[in-house]
């Protein structure tokens, strides 16, 4: 399709489309589209009040007030008379201002835009209505303009195109006034046609049709879906095309005025398709739909495309026909854009039908109108058709005019539309970049984090469990070496108890005890080796004349001595009061009562120093080496120390100050031994048992 034949097409869609932004809603506009608008002051975002209820209430008033405007800005008056909140206020003052933009009251519409404006959070919303009303009087640009600066505050509370188009959100923020963003959405949408920059267009709708979806507006959402299906078939995408309107169908089904937008997008459609029948057939169902809805503005811009197809089939009555049935209407509401189209085809129709006259005076109307801003595209093509009109009618000098100014018109127009598309598409592609290389480096951020988290945790969890290795390790040491010290502290306890047990407190010698416990680890039954009983003599005497205290001190003193006269593999035990135990388990026979003379010597032979002076005192002894000679009969303990008792008293007997040593015991069994035993004086004068003396030292 030439570049020629779209214009064409578009030219004729322009119609349908400004009737569709009457509708007058909004759409989001992806962020590609929005990166290309100019730069928009940096104000503080301040809400713009939304209440959905009433929101809802208003967007069925202005579809009303497209067709009757007179008839909704009564009903909106009845509503501002009845709002007591500050945002319902506002959100109703917008809507009259909107209601007048629809009925061509501009200078009404300005002057609630400036009420509105004193307002701080009504500044995008203020934005909003003059785009609309530029876009009303025919001043594209400018609606552009504002359009975007409206939509890049409105859409700052909407979730961002990208999140729309990739996940639709089933509630939308409250702030968010998606109606609005759709309608400056819109108006961006048809700039980005008129540009040719067909991606960007396309993707505003997408967004639009996203952020409706999200707002559940069924009406809007089918809009945003024939719009679709006219970018796909602009950009040559049939398919793509009918998918859109077969969803665009889905979503009017039980709304008339929806399913005539659908239509009225299939003609366009058509058109592009050269499927001239089916246009044509799509348009005139167009008419009888908007009839059906009861919509005379509807009907009359669809009488108006209608002409228009009629012109391309050459068939001029019947398009000055339709034309002027849908002129007054538009007349009557100032619609200076649709008057143009009106009445351009009127003026072609007049030269195909060879009245130049009348042709002549529409084409000076169109002039007149043509005083304000005027979109070039569209004043391009008519001079084309015009042109054409002209020539095929004979009238070669008006269609040359025609041409030359159409082919100069054309010249600056392909310049500034291919620069604005190179610069458009060149943000596009740079915004893009920048989105897919944000997100690149979002998800390798996103991709190291979730690593050095997890190293850290592994670090975490290892040092963790090292510490608490450590920590159990240390701990069991800590407990082994308080259990040893514990089990040391206790073997030293108990060594100390047990050596306190078997001490004797006041000489420190062993006692008795120790003495038992000796004898318990000997190996065998049998004592072996010599036992010495020693006995201070008449110590009685000692104590009763130099009283206890001197006694004690005479009683260590023996001890004393009594050790440093045996050998120190000796056992010297205090046996009882003032008794001493020798045990020297590895003395020979022969050499006990040598042993027993150094004792005596020992400790009778120098005076025992005390506090009266020093004391005489002398021990008695009883000894015996065991086994008991030559019979060398086994004895238990307890009977060595009988012996040994037995022979001490025999000391005693004779005299004291003296050893008795058993050297010969004559015994041929253990029966006669006990007997002895029983009697052992009478076993002394019998000689069964031979003692041999030792005297001690004489005073
Ligand atoms: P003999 O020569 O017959 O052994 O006469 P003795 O007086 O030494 O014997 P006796 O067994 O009649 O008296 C011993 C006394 O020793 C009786 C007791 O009061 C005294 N005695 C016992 N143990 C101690 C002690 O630890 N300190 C003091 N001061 N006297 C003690
Ligand atoms: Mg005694
Ligand atoms: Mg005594």
């Amino acid at each position: 399709m030439s570049g020629a034949r779209i214009r064409a097409g578009w030219r004729r869609c322009a119609g349908l489309l400004t009737l569709a932004t009457g509708l007058v809603q909004a759409q989001s506009q992806p962020a590609t589209a929005v990166s290309a608008a100019p730069a928009v002051p940096a104000l503080p975002a301040v809400a713009w009040p939304v209440d959905r209820k009433l929101s809802d209430q208003l967007e069925l008033l202005l579809r009303q007030g497209f067709d009757r405007p007179e008839q909704a800005l009564r009903r909106l008056r009845e509503l501002q008379q009845q709002a007591d909140q500050p945002a319902q206020v506002l959100q109703l003052l917008l809507a009259e201002g909107r209601l007048l933009v629809l009925s061509g009251d501009f200078v009404q519409a300005e002057q609630v835009a400036e009420r509105l404006a004193r307002q701080p959070e009504a500044r995008d919303a203020v934005l909003l209505l003059r785009a609309e009303r530029a876009d009303r009087m025919g001043a594209g640009e400018q609606a552009q303009k504002l359009a975007q600066q409206a939509y890049a505050g409105l859409s700052r509370v909407c979730p961002s195109a990208a999140s729309l188009q990739a996940q639709t959100p089933s509630t939308l923020p409250a702030a968010c006034d998606f109606r609005l963003v759709w309608v400056a959405l819109r108006l961006i949408e048809r700039s980005q046609i008129r540009a040719g920059t067909l991606p960007l267009a396309e993707a505003s709708a997408q967004t639009s049709l996203a952020l409706v979806q999200a707002g559940g507006d069924r009406h809007l959402t089918a809009s945003s879906l024939g719009s679709l299906a006219m970018i796909a078939q602009l950009q040559e995408q049939p398919e793509a095309a009918s998918r859109w309107l077969n969803q665009a169908r889905q979503q009017a089904q039980g709304d008339t005025l929806a399913l005539f937008k659908i239509k009225s997008y299939e003609a366009y459609v058509a058109g592009l398709r050269q499927d001239g029948p089916a246009k044509l057939r799509a348009m005139e169902e167009c008419v009888e739909l908007a009839r059906q809805a009861d919509a005379p503005r509807w009907l009359a811009q669809s009488q108006s495309n209608l002409a228009d197809a009629y012109l391309q089939l050459k068939q001029p009555g019947r398009a000055l026909d339709v034309a002027r049935q849908a002129l007054p209407l538009f007349e009557q509401r100032g619609d200076i854009r649709i008057q143009r189209t009106i009445r351009h085809n009127m003026a072609v129709a007049y030269v195909q039908l060879a009245d130049f006259e009348q042709a002549r005076r529409e084409i000076a109307r169109i002039e007149l109108m043509s005083q304000g801003e005027v979109d070039q595209g569209l004043r391009t093509q008519e001079l084309r058709e015009l042109g054409e009109a002209w020539t095929a009618a004979g009238q070669f000098k008006e269609g040359l005019a025609a041409y030359h100014l159409e082919r100069r018109l054309s010249a600056e127009l392909v310049e500034r539309n291919r620069a604005s598309a190179l610069q458009q598409l060149q943000l596009k592609y740079d915004s893009e970049r920048k989105q897919r290389d944000l997100e690149l480096l979002q998800r390798d951020q996103a991709l190291v984090d979730h690593q050095l988290g997890n190293r850290q945790r592994v670090q975490q969890v290892g040092v963790a469990v090292a510490l608490l290795l450590g920590l159990s390790l240390l701990l069991v040491a800590l407990m082994v070496q308080r259990v040893r010290a514990a089990h040391k502290r206790l073997r030293a306890n108990e060594q100390m108890l047990k050596a306190q047990s078997e001490r004797d407190p006041l000489t420190e010698l062993a006692n008795r005890r120790h003495f038992l416990a000796v004898m318990q680890q000997q190996p065998r039954a049998e004592f072996n080796g010599a036992l010495l009983m020693v006995d201070i003599d008449h110590f009685k005497h000692v104590n009763d004349q130099h009283g206890h205290g001197i006694g004690d001190v005479v009683i260590c003193e023996v001890a004393r001595r009594l050790s440093l006269a045996v050998r120190a593999e000796d056992l010297v035990v205090r046996w009882g009061g003032e008794e001493f135990l020798v045990f020297a388990p590895d003395i020979a026979p022969e050499r006990l009562l040598q042993l027993a003379e150094r004792i005596l010597f020992g400790i009778g032979g120098e005076p025992v120093p005390s506090s009266d002076g020093p004391l005489r005192v002398t021990v008695s002894i009883g000894c015996a080496h065991f086994p008991l000679q030559p019979s060398g009969l086994p004895q238990h303990w307890e009977q060595a120390v009988n012996w040994a008792d037995m022979a001490l008293y025999t000391a005693k007997a004779r005299g004291r100050n003296r050893a008795a040593g058993i050297v010969v015991v004559k015994a041929g069994d253990r029966q006669a031994l006990q007997q002895i035993e029983a009697d052992f004086d009478a076993a002394c004068s019998s000689e069964r048992v031979q003692l041999q003396q030792v005297l001690g030292p004489t005073a």
